[in-house]
């Protein structure tokens, strides 16, 4: 039986940050960073993404250095276009980044600091006198004081703790035409139910997605068509006894962007210094009084999702009203909240 002072399962965003900051954090730990898939398949895995980050996320994952090979674009532009034909354009610093090949450095960083990445899977865990011993595919065991638990949307351990979570399937498109440079594209409408279609450059390529809804959308010169499934919203514990539950396995894609990899990694570091200090619940604290894990995202999103575009393009025309305040005081007063939400997403959503 391999024997470790820290289980990381999954090493997605949110893994591959609470494994590297294990190692930033206490050099004196035992890290495991458990991989169900090989390194092919993670990088097809990890392309499953618009890839797009905010600036802020560089910082947020410093020592490790995001190099130029890690930039596909660099965004200066966000583009909302709401029903009505009302277009926003707004000015930000973001990235469109190689995931995989960032995250596959992050790990090597890692490794280069002693840590061990394992290709095998998480089958069944137990938690037993504060160890916690988990079960692999091959038929190993590995028996390890901390389970910091980042095996995505479908967790396996979230499922097996009891914790209820928040799921809904994206659909992406890699369509062989290229989009406008720099600018990332955001469509509302209310046949995404409270979500958006998105229109990302990537080179020559653009990709393309929105949540699965019944209404089928036409996209032109499809290359790859690609889904997978998002946890968001949030959970009611991220720390139970020693496991501690990180990325889309504990819900943190943000509500309104969907924006997972920056939340997922910022919630990685977190759960690593709280490891690192012996203390996993200081973890579910930090969480939960972060802007990250504020609740006005999930309440802001479950009000979108029931408004007709009508009501879509009155709220969004009034937040672009100088007067509104003045001219129409009830109403900017209902809306108040959501434009409080969304000033929030752009500085923690993405
Ligand atoms: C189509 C699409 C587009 C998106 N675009 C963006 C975007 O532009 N920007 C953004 O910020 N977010 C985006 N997201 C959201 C983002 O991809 C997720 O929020 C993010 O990947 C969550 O990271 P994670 O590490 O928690 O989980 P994941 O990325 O799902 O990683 C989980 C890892 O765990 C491994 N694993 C699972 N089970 C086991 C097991 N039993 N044993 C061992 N390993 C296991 C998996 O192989 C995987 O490597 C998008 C999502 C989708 C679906």
């Amino acid at each position: 039986m391999l024997e470790c002072d820290v289980l990381v399962v999954g090493a997605g965003p949110a893994g591959a940050s609470a494994a590297y900051f294990c190692t930033q954090f206490s050099d004196n730990k035992e890290v495991i960073l458990l991989e169900r898939l090989n390194k092919n398949k993670f990088f097809s895995y990890h392309e499953i993404c618009g890839e797009g980050v905010s600036g802020e996320f560089v910082r947020d994952i410093s020592p490790f250095r995001v190099r130029q090979e890690h930039i596909i674009e660099k965004i200066k532009v966000l583009e909302e276009r709401w029903p009505g034909d009302i277009v926003i354009e707004t000015k930000i610093d973001g990235y469109i980044i190689d995931r995989p090949q960032l995250l596959w450095d992050i790990i090597g960083e890692f490794r280069d600091r002693g840590g061990k990445l394992l290709n095998d899977a998480l089958i069944d865990f137990e938690q037993k006198n504060k160890n916690i011993k988990v079960k692999l595919s091959s038929g190993e065991y590995i028996k390890s004081k901390y389970l910091i638990a980042a095996d995505g949307a479908n967790s396996k351990i979230r499922k097996k703790i009891g914790l209820h979570g928040r799921t809904k399937t994206l659909v992406q498109y890699i369509v062989d035409e290229p989009s406008p440079h720099g600018r990332i594209i955001f469509e509302y409408d209310e046949k995404w139910e409270g979500d958006y279609k998105w229109i990302f450059p990537h080179g020559k390529n653009t990709k393309i997605g929105f949540p699965r809804v019944k209404s089928i959308e036409k996209v032109d010169n499809i290359i790859v068509k690609q889904a997978r499934r998002v946890g968001f919203g949030g959970i009611e514990n991220y720390v139970v006894g020693n496991i501690l539950l990180v990325g889309d396995a504990a819900c943190q894609n943000n509500p309104l962007t969907k924006g997972g990899i920056r939340p997922g990694m910022v919630a990685g570091k977190m759960a690593a210094e709280a490891v690192s200090n012996n203390n996993p619940n200081e973890y579910d604290i930090k969480w939960k009084h972060s802007d990250f894990g504020s609740p006005i995202f999930l309440e802001i999103y479950n009000e979108i999702k029931k408004m007709n575009n009508e009501k879509l393009k009155e709220h969004i025309e009034l937040s672009q009203d100088t007067l509104g305040i003045i001219l129409h005081p009830n109403k900017f007063l209902k809306y108040r909240k959501f434009y409080k939400a969304y000033a929030l997403s752009n500085k923690v959503g993405w």
